[in-house]
């Protein structure tokens, strides 16, 4: 199993780190060893002073594919989940300058928490997903799949050119805008539609 990552895919969020809007959807990949699943706490790791989180819409792919045409992506999932894509952004921002690989910043153990999967034709609106992020009760991120600068299906498209994508396999769609600092004693609370679907403690 792995769990591939888009960034940039929220033109307010590319705008908030001064990126450039991508011509193409950009993607890394973080391991196994990344999930945090059951609500189980986040302990803040010592190599980094800048921990963001990124909350993000996440699909389960359901079937092998490869090459898949954009028009055939919708047959690859039907579940959705909430994750946040943790970064260490200090880490980052470095490994930005020199040009480095990014996964000292985003692929540490316990960067990705993940909530349970829900079916897609359960939500009110699957063709724009509202979801939000609570820290400390107060709503710091806010987002509509809709706003999303490469659809799921361009996604699918895009990385199975690269990557083989087998059943199981974590695409994480990319974080709106409102990226921001967690500290020891936060709470996060993620929310599909008006549903919790998780919270993390940092510890
Ligand atoms: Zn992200």
């Amino acid at each position: 199993m792995k769990i591939i990552c888009i960034g940039r895919n929220y033109i307010d969020h590319a705008k908030e780190l001064k990126n450039p809007i991508p011509e193409h959807p950009v993607f890394f990949m973080k391991p196994e060893t990344a999930l945090l699943l059951k609500n189980r706490p986040f302990y803040y790791p010592d190599f980094s002073d800048r921990i963001h989180y990124e909350l993000e819409l996440v699909i389960k792919i359901q079937r092998n594919g490869k090459h898949i045409p954009e028009r055939f992506a919708h047959k690859y999932y039907h579940e959705v989940a909430l994750g946040i894509d943790f970064t260490a952004r200090d880490l980052q921002d470095e490994a930005k300058k020199k040009g480095l690989p990014w996964e000292i910043a985003k692929a540490f153990d316990g960067s990705a928490p993940l909530s349970p999967f829900v079916p897609l034709d359960s939500l009110s609106n699957k063709e724009n997903i509202a979801f939000s992020l609570r820290k400390n009760s107060n709503v710091v991120q806010q987002g509509h799949s809709a706003d999303m600068i490469f659809s799921i299906p361009q996604i699918i498209a895009y990385v199975s050119r690269f990557v083989s994508l087998k059943m199981g396999d974590l695409i994480f769609t990319g974080t709106p805008a409102g990226v921001g600092e967690i500290s020891i004693g936060d709470r996060l609370e993620a929310y599909l539609e008006d549903k919790r679907m998780m919270w993390v403690e940092i510890k």
